[in-house]
C-alpha cells in the first residue's frame, strides 16, 4: 500500500482510543473539565456502566456560545497558548483532546451557557460530526451527555469489561476526584442509584470518611507535612489520610494519589507509601491511604501519558522520600502520641477507659520476686524493671494457649489471637534495636557454655559475618574442627538456647546484605519463642505486656502477622445475632 497521510476523521478515532479507554476515562476527562471551569458542584451520571449514557453537569464558567464548535475541534484549549505554558500548569486540561476524542466515539450533546451569555446553547454531535446547533435557555454551566460510546469502534466495545467493572471503575474516579476536591460537590448517580455524594463544605475527613466509610476512617490517621525542596526555595506538602498498621488490603487499590489536585498512577509513589509502613505491616499486603501532594509546577512534567495519569518528576527521589517520611513520621507518632488513645477509642474501646501513660496493672508496682515466682522463663526478658514506654495496644488480659502456638487475650473490643512466635520475634527485634541505639553494653557472658557444629558453608559464613556478629553483641570462639563456643550473648537474648537456632541466623546473613537490621531480625528470629512451645501463664503475660508496647507491634520483622482481633461485632455476627 502506498503511503498516505490518514483522514481527518480516522486521526481522531485512532487519538480516541488513546484519551478515552472506556467509560471511567470520558468520566475524567469531562469531571475535569468541570474543575478547570471552576466549579463548585459536579453531578455524573451513568447508564450501563457509561456505555449507555454518561452525563457530567457543573455549574462553572460555561463555554461562550462563539466557542462552542472550536471546542470540539482536536488541539482546541482555551488552557494552553505556548509550550512555555506547558512548564507552569495550573488547569488539569491541556491538549484540547478530550471533548474532540469523546464526540469522536459516541452520540453527544454539550448543554452550555457561558455566565456572559445571555443564551445557552445546545450542540449535538454523532461520530464527531456535527448534527444540529441551536439556542436554548439554560443556567449557568455546562452539561456534557454521552450516549452509546465506542458504538462506531466495535473493536474497543468488545474490550470493556462488564457492566459491574465499569462501574466500578467510574466510581473510583468520581470518588478520587471528590477527595482531592472537598470544595467541590460531587454527586454520583449510576443506573438511576444515587452512589455517592460529598458535601462540598471543603472538609476532607468528611469526604474521605464517605468514600471508605466511617469504620475504616476511624482507623486512618491525618497526614501533614511540608519539607523544603533541594535547590529551590519550594516546599513539597504532604497531607491527606493513610490507615493505620492494622487495615490493609491485598491490593494497592486503596492508595490514592494526587499531585497537584490530578489523580495520578505511579508505582514508585505508591510503593514509598507502602514503605512507610515497613515492618508494620505482612509484605504483600498494602495500607489505605488518600494523599494530596502539592509541589511548585514546574517541579513536575504532566505532560507524559495520554491519559495524564502518569507525570514525571524532575527529582523523583526526592517527591519520594518526602512522601514516605510524612507517613511513616504520621505512624510513629500515631503509635507514640497519646492521641492514640483517642484514636483506639474511637475505634471502638469504648468499654474501658485506658489510661496510655500507666503501666499495665498485672506489673505495675509488681516486686520483681513476685512477678518471677519459680517459673523458668525460658527464653522471654523479664521487662517489669522496664521503664514503661508508650503503650500501643490497649491492655490485654491473658487467657490461655491454643495448640501451643496461639496467646488467646480479652482486649476491650473483643478477642485477640496472638501468634507467640511472631510476636516475641517482634519484641526481641524492638529491644535489641533499642539497646543499639541507647548503646548500652550489648554483650552479655554466658554462663553454661553452648557449642555449636557448623556445616563447612556455615563455617564459612561465620567468617564473613564475625564483624557483624560481634557488634551485635556475639563473642564466639573456636572450639574443635568446624565446632564452636559462645562466651557471650546479646544481652536481650543472653537466656536463649541458640545452638539450633544460630545456623539460621547465618543463612540469613548469607543472602543479605549484613546490615546491622538484617543481622538483628536474624537473631531475634532465632532466639524467639517457637511455635509448639507450651508457655505459662506468667511467660505469655509477660509477652503480651512487652507487645502492647512495641513502637510496631502488628507485625515481626519478617512481615509475619502478630496480631489479629475478633471484634464482639464480628463474634455477633458468627454466632447470628447481629
Ligand atoms: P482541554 O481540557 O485540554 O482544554 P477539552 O477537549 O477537554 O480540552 O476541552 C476543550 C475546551 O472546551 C476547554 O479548553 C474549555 O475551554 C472548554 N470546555 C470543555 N468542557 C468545559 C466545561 N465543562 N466548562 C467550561 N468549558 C469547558
Ligand atoms: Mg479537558
Amino acid at each position: 500500500m502506498a503511503i498516505i497521510v490518514l483522514p481527518e476523521e480516522v486521526i481522531a478515532r485512532i487519538a480516541a482510543g488513546e484519551a478515552v479507554e472506556r467509560p471511567a476515562s470520558a468520566v475524567k476527562e469531562l469531571i475535569e473539565n468541570a474543575i478547570d471551569a471552576g466549579a463548585s458542584s459536579v453531578h455524573v451520571e451513568s447508564m450501563a456502566g457509561g456505555r449507555q449514557l454518561i452525563r457530567v453537569s457543573d455549574n462553572g464558567a460555561g463555554i461562550p456560545g462563539l466557542e462552542i464548535e472550536l471546542a470540539f475541534k482536536r488541539h482546541a484549549t482555551s488552557k494552553l497558548r505556548a509550550t512555555e505554558d506547558l512548564e507552569d500548569l495550573s488547569t488539569l486540561g491541556f491538549r484540547g483532546e478530550a471533548l474532540a476524542s469523546i464526540a469522536a466515539v459516541s452520540q453527544t450533546t454539550i448543554i452550555t451557557r457561558h455566565r456572559d451569555d445571555p443564551m445557552g446553547i445546545s450542540l449535538r454531535l454523532n461520530g464527531g460530526q456535527i448534527d444540529h446547533q441551536r439556542p436554548i435557555g439554560a443556567p449557568a454551566g455546562t452539561v456534557v451527555a454521552v450516549e452509546n460510546l465506542f458504538f462506531n469502534t466495535p473493536a474497543r466495545l468488545k474490550f470493556l469489561k462488564a457492566d459491574r467493572t465499569e462501574k466500578r471503575n467510574i466510581q473510583a474516579v468520581v470518588t478520587r476526584y471528590a477527595m482531592a476536591y472537598p470544595h467541590i460537590a460531587f454527586t454520583l448517580k449510576q443506573d438511576q442509584r444515587e452512589q455517592f455524594r460529598s458535601s462540598g463544605r471543603g472538609d476532607l475527613a468528611d469526604v474521605v470518611a464517605g468514600v471508605f466509610g466511617h469504620a475504616h476512617f476511624k482507623r486512618m490517621i491525618a497526614i501533614e507535612s511540608s519539607s523544603p525542596a533541594r535547590l529551590a526555595r519550594a516546599t513539597i506538602a504532604v497531607r491527606g489520610y493513610a490507615s493505620l498498621p492494622d487495615l490493609t488490603r491485598s491490593d494497592r487499590s486503596r492508595i490514592v494519589l494526587f499531585v497537584n489536585g490530578r489523580a495520578i498512577q505511579d508505582n514508585a509513589l505508591s510503593h514509598a507509601v507502602t514503605q512507610a509502613y515497613e515492618g508494620m505491616i505482612k509484605s504483600g499486603t498494602f495500607p489505605f491511604a488518600v494523599l494530596l501532594i502539592s509541589l511548585p509546577t514546574d517541579f513536575v512534567d504532566v505532560n507524559v501519558h495520554p491519559t495524564k495519569a502518569q507525570v514525571r518528576f524532575r527529582d523523583p527521589s526526592q517527591v519520594f522520600s518526602a512522601v514516605q517520611r510524612a507517613v511513616r513520621q504520621a505512624l510513629l507518632e500515631a503509635d507514640l502520641d497519646e492521641d492514640n488513645a483517642d484514636h483506639w477509642r474511637a475505634a471502638g474501646f469504648t468499654n474501658e477507659t485506658i489510661d496510655y501513660r500507666t503501666p499495665s496493672p498485672p506489673f505495675a508496682g509488681t516486686a520483681k520476686e513476685d512477678f518471677f515466682h519459680d517459673a523458668d522463663l525460658g527464653t522471654i526478658p523479664e521487662a517489669a524493671d522496664a521503664p514503661a514506654k508508650p503503650r500501643t495496644l490497649p491492655i490485654l488480659r491473658v487467657i490461655g494457649q491454643i495448640g501451643a502456638m496461639y496467646i488467646v487475650a480479652e482486649g476491650p473490643v473483643g478477642l485477640y489471637l496472638i501468634d507467640q512466635n511472631a510476636a516475641h520475634e517482634r519484641i526481641l527485634y524492638e529491644q535489641m534495636c533499642e539497646e543499639q541505639r541507647a548503646g548500652s553494653p550489648l554483650a552479655e557472658p554466658v554462663s553454661d557454655s553452648q557449642t555449636v557444629l557448623l556445616s563447612p558453608e556455615h563455617d564459612i559464613v561465620l567468617g564473613d559475618c564475625a564483624e557483624i556478629l560481634s557488634e551485635l553483641g556475639f563473642e564466639i570462639e573456636p572450639f574443635g574442627p568446624h565446632t564452636y563456643v559462645f562466651r557471650a550473648l546479646p544481652s536481650v537474648i543472653a537466656s536463649a538456647r541458640l545452638a539450633d537456632g544460630f545456623p539460621g541466623i547465618l543463612d540469613q546473613l548469607s543472602r543479605t546484605d549484613k546490615g546491622t537490621e538484617e543481622a538483628t531480625a536474624a537473631v531475634a528470629a532465632a532466639a524467639a519463642v517457637k511455635s509448639g512451645q507450651i508457655l505459662s501463664l506468667e511467660e505469655m503475660q509477660t509477652l503480651v505486656a512487652q507487645l502492647e508496647r512495641c513502637p510496631s507491634p502488628f507485625a515481626s520483622p519478617s512481615g509475619n502477622t502478630t496480631l489479629i482481633r475478633l471484634t464482639r461485632e464480628q463474634l455477633a455476627l458468627e454466632f447470628r445475632r447481629a
